[in-house]
């Protein structure tokens, strides 16, 4: 039934549990794990201004070490924490809108469960979700687990 799990990661405390979880399930089902981190172009549209965007976008990751270590910083810890289980994980970095990306890349890849925090980064833990989290819930029709941060690991 789980054959492929996404674990998509913003490289929370949040996304780490899920991580956990996305492990345990991988291990019981024999199961890939894809990690995915969506650089969110509106919000280094910001910082780094459309020009900047626009060659992230078309696959210049280079010219932003910053940006392409948070993206592998984020991928590689779900990586890292799989391989003390033996499990190998295929890392992935796209471009986008965060929900959007996550969406369009489970539909792509056959995604079987998405498994993700219930929140991220910016962690207003007043909101019962985050709002990708959210979004991926109502708009995927792939079945998601989502992780709270104080859940058991
Ligand atoms: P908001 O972004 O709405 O202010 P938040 O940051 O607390 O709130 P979300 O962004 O919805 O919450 O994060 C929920 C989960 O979504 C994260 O734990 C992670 O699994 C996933 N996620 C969020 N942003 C990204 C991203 N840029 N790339 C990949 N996964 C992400
Ligand atoms: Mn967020």
């Amino acid at each position: 039934m789980y054959d492929t799990i996404l674990v998509p990661t913003d490289g929370s405390d949040t996304a780490e549990v899920a991580v956990d979880h996305a492990i345990d399930l991988a291990e019981k089902y024999g199961a890939t794990i894809h990690a995915l981190y969506v650089i969110d172009v509106d919000a280094t549209s910001y910082s780094l201004g459309t020009e900047q965007v626009d060659r992230i976008r078309q696959g210049h990751l280079d010219e932003m070490p910053e940006v392409k270590e948070s993206a592998e910083r984020a991928t590689g810890q779900v990586a890292d924490a799989a391989a003390e289980h033996g499990l190998t994980v295929e890392e992935h970095v796209r471009a986008g809108q965060p929900a959007r990306a996550i969406r369009k890349f489970a539909e792509e890849n056959d995604i079987d469960l998405v498994v993700m925090g219930s929140h991220g980064r910016s962690g207003l833990s007043r909101a019962l979700l985050g709002s990708v989290a959210e979004h991926v819930l109502r708009e995927t029709q792939v079945p998601v687990l989502v992780v709270d941060e104080h859940a058991e690991r």
